[in-house]
Parts: structure tokens; C-alpha cells; sequence
């Protein structure tokens, strides 16, 4: 930042945009700490006791939870035309301990196991009271999803490959989808709830000692309006289909195929970084494989192998299958810029897709490619055909001994032996923000100093998110019905 401006310049400057100065904010730790965005006394064109911005499965958590603990006025403005956000597109999956479900199957896992599983994964970068915090109430958040707001759950708790090892996994019946008819259906029957759908929260506003009083927003018909509140919660998810955004939290972002959720666009995360607030593991995603022409596959990839377009593998597979996979993307990022594409192949024979159950419609898949012979299917994918017979044949001898002394990989072994033989394009996409802004154990938003921002709260893919798969739904729910308690108890 040139140093003869002043901030009030800065900000005004052409030159800088508003997500310029987000993501300057954001890298350089410096904030707008204290920087009036209005007077001390601002008028409202409405007030209400408790402002929501952003309805996905966090704001409406949190909105549901403040009505149940008396508030008498909640907006929840939301900028696109439905809520539930990600959750509702999401698999749905949850984990937690000692449910009614678990305890009906006899399942137990302790508190301290989950949480261990999920520090030790995320190589002890999170949060310890809020990660541990989530996990206790994982069992409440489940149990208050099929009791409070209905959501329909399948009668098993499974280990699932890819959350944990742990058998602590509840499936919502229906996937995510399943979610969103109880969501409306109970915000329905909260009357003190208004959403306005199509509206964007714009700006937050505070008085001269940097407290939040309310937010401008944007509604659909381009009309602006001031909402003074109470409290006010920033609950609008990630930021990874905003790509300059994206980009400028780690330039190895560029390689990742985004997230296909329209409204991760990181409004919360620039709104709140104006007013002061702190920010965390913005370089930190969890990433997913994808078919590299069908942004909304769910690639089965348990028995393949991964090769570059050099004909050779270059990471242990199944760490896909780990719920810490930052590494991961550095592996990806190696690769890319080792090959010059951004694609690699999924390798498997005709048997590996059969115990997949997915040989029958393999051919007839889109973007397959198969052949008869290795040394065909390498000239068909434009795959260096040499190292990538010479790689096959290694791959086999590992597979024989259970033991792959290149990459460590320790499970899922079959022998790519019988043909067709097939490769599939594919690639790795951001699904989740893991970085974002700061809260505390209130879900209160705080300064890179850790003091409190008055009267914001914020929860979700917008903070740095401290737990990962299986509990990110569960942590947004969490921390949005902290963040409704505590606001009701100063209220109170
Ligand atoms: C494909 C997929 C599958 C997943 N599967 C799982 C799973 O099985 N289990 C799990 O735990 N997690 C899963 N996740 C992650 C999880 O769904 C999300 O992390 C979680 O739902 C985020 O909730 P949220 O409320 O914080 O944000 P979001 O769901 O992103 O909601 C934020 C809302 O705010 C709105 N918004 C944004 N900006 C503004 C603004 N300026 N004004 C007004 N509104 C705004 C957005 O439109 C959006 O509706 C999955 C994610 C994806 C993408």
C-alpha cells in the first residue's frame, strides 16, 4: 500500500476496486479497523432485531435457532432466487457421535476420537475449541436437523472412504436436496422470519467506534436500503467462484475448476474485512475430483490410477480419500506444471471397473477413452506411450506386492491387466473455502488483534472453517445457532 495516502484516500482512489482492496486487505493482515462507514447516528430505512445475510444452511440455522430463543424480527436477505445455498446441492453427509441412530446400531465413538481424526488430518492448523466444538454438538446438530426441522435421515452410520475412518457418518435420505423442503417449511412456520430473496447485502454499517449497526443492501429492483439491527450475522459462504478473488489468495489457484455455486462470490469476506475483521487460511481448499468435462461429475476413483499426459504417476491416489488434502494440491500443482495441461488421466482396466460397478457404462461415458491395448490407449489420449507402458507394468508389480515404493499408497491394489483399458480426463475443483474470516467460541467476529467486532457474528464457508469433511455443514449450523444464542442473550 503506498504509504503518503492516507486509507480515506486509498479508498477512494479509481485505481482500486473494491476486490483489489479486499484482497490487499486480506494478504497484508492491515485493516480498516475503526474506519467509520457511517456516523455515529445513521438512519435506518428499517430496523429489526436480528439482520442474516446470506440464506444458505448457516443463516437459516442461525434465524430458526434466534426465533426459538425469543427474537421477535429477522431478515435474512439473500441474493440469489432460493436458500440453502451449498447444503442443499451437497451429499449430505454428517458426522457425529452417540445419535439416536448411532446408539439404535449400537455405534459408539467418542469426542475425543473425532477430534483427534480431524486435528491430526488437517495437520493441527485448525482451531482447537472451535474445531472440538463442533464435533460435541455433531451429535445435537444431527439430531436437531431430524427433530427441530425434520430432515430425513437414512437409518445407518457408516465409516465412510474420504471422512475419516471412523464409523460416525449419518446420510441425510435424499442428499442435500433432502434438506431444503424441511428448511422452508420451518422457516414457514416462524412468522417472525422475513426473507427477501434476489437482494445482496452490500455494505456493513458502523458508528465512529467501529461497532456494527446494520448493513446496506441491494434489492431486486436495484432499490438500496439501509437495515439497522441489533446484530447483524455474515453467513454468505465461501469465495472460490469469485476467480480474481480466488486467485489472489494463492496464485496455484488458477489450476482449480470452482466451485459451482454461483453465490460464493466472498461478499461477506470482503464486507467484514472492511469493517476490521481478521482473516485466516485464505490458501487453504478442499478439493474434490472431477471429470474434467463435467463440472458436476462425482468421479468413482477407488480402483485407478492417476497419470500425467507424461505417461507417469505422481501421487499416492488414494489421499484423495484423506480429509486433510492440502497436499493434494500441491501434488496437482507440481503436476500441471510439469506436464503444461491441466488435466491428468484416471487409469483403470476392465476389471478395476467392475468392482466399481460402472464397467457397463463405461463406453458409453463421455469423455472415456478406451482401447484394447496400453500402447493404443496412449496414442488415443496423447499420453507419452513409453513411460506409460513402463509405468503400468510398475504399477502391477506394486500392486502384486501390496507395496508402492513411489508413492507410499497403501490400500485399494488391483492390477491393470485386463483389457479394454480405459482413461478418463480428469482434474481437481475447489468445493470448499477452508480460509475466511475469524470468529470465537461465541461465532462473534474478530480483529487480528482478537478483540471483538460489536455486534457481528459470523458463521460458515465465510470464516475459516474449523473442522472439514463431514463436519462443514455441521459446522455452519453450529456456529449459526451459537451465534443466535449469544445475540439473544445481550439482547436479553
Ligand atoms: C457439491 C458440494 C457437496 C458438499 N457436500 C458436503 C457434505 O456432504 N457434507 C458437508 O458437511 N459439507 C458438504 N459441502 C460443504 C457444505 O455444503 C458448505 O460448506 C456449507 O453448506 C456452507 O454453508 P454456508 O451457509 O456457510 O454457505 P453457503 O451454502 O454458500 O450459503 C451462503 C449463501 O449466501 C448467499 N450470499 C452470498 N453473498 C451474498 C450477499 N452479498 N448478499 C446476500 N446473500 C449472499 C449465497 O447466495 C448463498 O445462498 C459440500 C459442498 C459442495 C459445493
Amino acid at each position: 500500500m503506498t504509504k503518503n495516502i492516507s486509507r480515506r484516500d486509498f479508498l477512494k482512489s479509481s485505481a482500486v476496486t473494491a476486490l483489489g482492496l479486499a484482497a490487499t486487505t486480506m494478504l497484508t493482515g492491515c485493516s480498516s479497523n475503526n474506519e467509520p462507514t457511517e456516523t455515529n447516528e445513521p438512519t435506518f430505512d428499517e430496523t429489526v432485531e436480528y439482520l442474516v445475510l446470506g440464506g444458505g444452511i448457516g443463516g437459516l440455522s442461525s434465524a430458526i435457532e434466534a426465533v426459538d430463543n425469543g427474537c421477535k424480527s429477522v431478515l435474512i436477505v439473500e441474493k440469489q432466487g432460493y436458500v440453502g445455498g451449498a447444503a442443499v446441492v451437497s451429499g449430505g453427509i454428517l458426522g457425529g457421535y452417540d445419535t439416536e441412530i448411532a446408539k439404535k446400531h449400537n455405534v459408539s465413538v467418542t469426542v475425543d476420537q473425532l477430534y483427534e481424526e480431524q486435528m491430526r488430518e488437517k495437520k493441527y492448523i485448525l482451531d482447537p475449541e472451535l474445531t472440538r466444538l463442533t464435533i460435541e454438538k455433531s451429535k445435537d446438530t444431527i439430531e436437531w436437523l431430524m427433530n427441530t426441522i425434520g430432515v430425513p435421515f437414512k437409518d445407518e452410520v457408516v465409516q465412510k472412504d474420504g471422512y475419516g475412518t471412523y464409523q460416525a457418518i449419518h446420510l441425510v435420505d435424499g442428499e442435500g436436496h433432502a434438506m431444503r423442503e424441511p428448511l422452508e417449511a420451518a422457516i414457514a412456520a416462524r412468522p417472525e422470519i422475513e426473507i427477501r430473496l434476489k437482494t445482496r447485502a452490500k455494505k456493513l454499517i458502523t458508528n465512529d467506534e467501529g461497532d456494527v449497526l446494520g448493513a446496506i443492501i441491494t434489492q431486486e429492483d436495484g432499490t438500496e436500503k439501509k437495515i439497522g439491527a441489533k446484530a447483524v450475522l455474515v453467513a454468505t459462504g465461501g469465495f472460490n467462484a469469485n476467480h480474481d478473488l480466488f486467485v489472489s489468495t494463492h496464485p496455484a489457484n488458477r489450476v482449480f475448476q470452482t466451485s459451482l455455486m454461483a453465490g460464493s462470490t466472498g461478499d461477506g469476506l470482503i464486507m467484514a474485512t472492511e469493517v476490521g475483521a481478521g482473516t485466516n487460511s485464505l490458501d487453504q481448499l478442499q478439493v474434490y475430483l472431477r471429470e474434467y468435462n463435467n463440472p458436476t461429475s462425482q468421479t468413482p476413483y477407488m480402483y485407478t490410477i492417476f497419470v500425467g499426459t507424461d505417461g507417469k504417476r505422481f501421487m499416492d491416489e488414494k489421499r484423495t480419500a484423506q480429509t486433510y488434502n492440502q497436499e493434494i494440491k500441491d501434488d496437482v500443482i507440481a503436476e500441471y506444471g510439469k506436464t503444461g495441461v491441466d488435466y491428468f488421466y484416471s487409469i483403470a482396466d476392465e476389471a478395476s471397473l467392475a468392482m466399481m460397478g460402472i464397467a457397463d457404462a463405461a463406453k458409453d461415458h463421455v469423455g472415456v477413452i478406451y482401447a484394447n491395448t496400453l500402447e493404443e490407449l496412449a496414442e488415443k489420449a496423447s499420453i507419452n506411450k513409453e513411460n506409460f507402458v513402463a509405468e503400468i507394468a510398475k504399477w502391477n508389480t506394486f500392486a502384486a506386492n501390496q507395496k508402492d515404493d513411489d508413492f507410499n499408497r497403501n490400500t485399494f491394489w488391483f492390477p491393470i491387466s485386463t483389457g479394454p483399458y480405459y482413461a478418463l480426463q480428469t482434474t481437481w475443483f475447489s468445493s470448499v473455502c477452508h480460509g475466511g474470516i475469524t470468529k470465537n467460541a461465541n461465532a462473534q467476529v474478530t480483529r487480528f488483534d482478537g478483540s471483538v467486532i460489536k455486534n457481528l457474528y459470523a458463521c460458515g464457508e465465510v470464516c475459516v472453517v474449523t473442522n472439514s469433511n463431514g463436519y462443514t455443514i455441521s459446522n455452519a449450523i453450529t456456529f449459526g445457532r451459537i451465534a443466535a444464542q449469544h445475540v439473544m442473550s445481550q439482547i436479553k
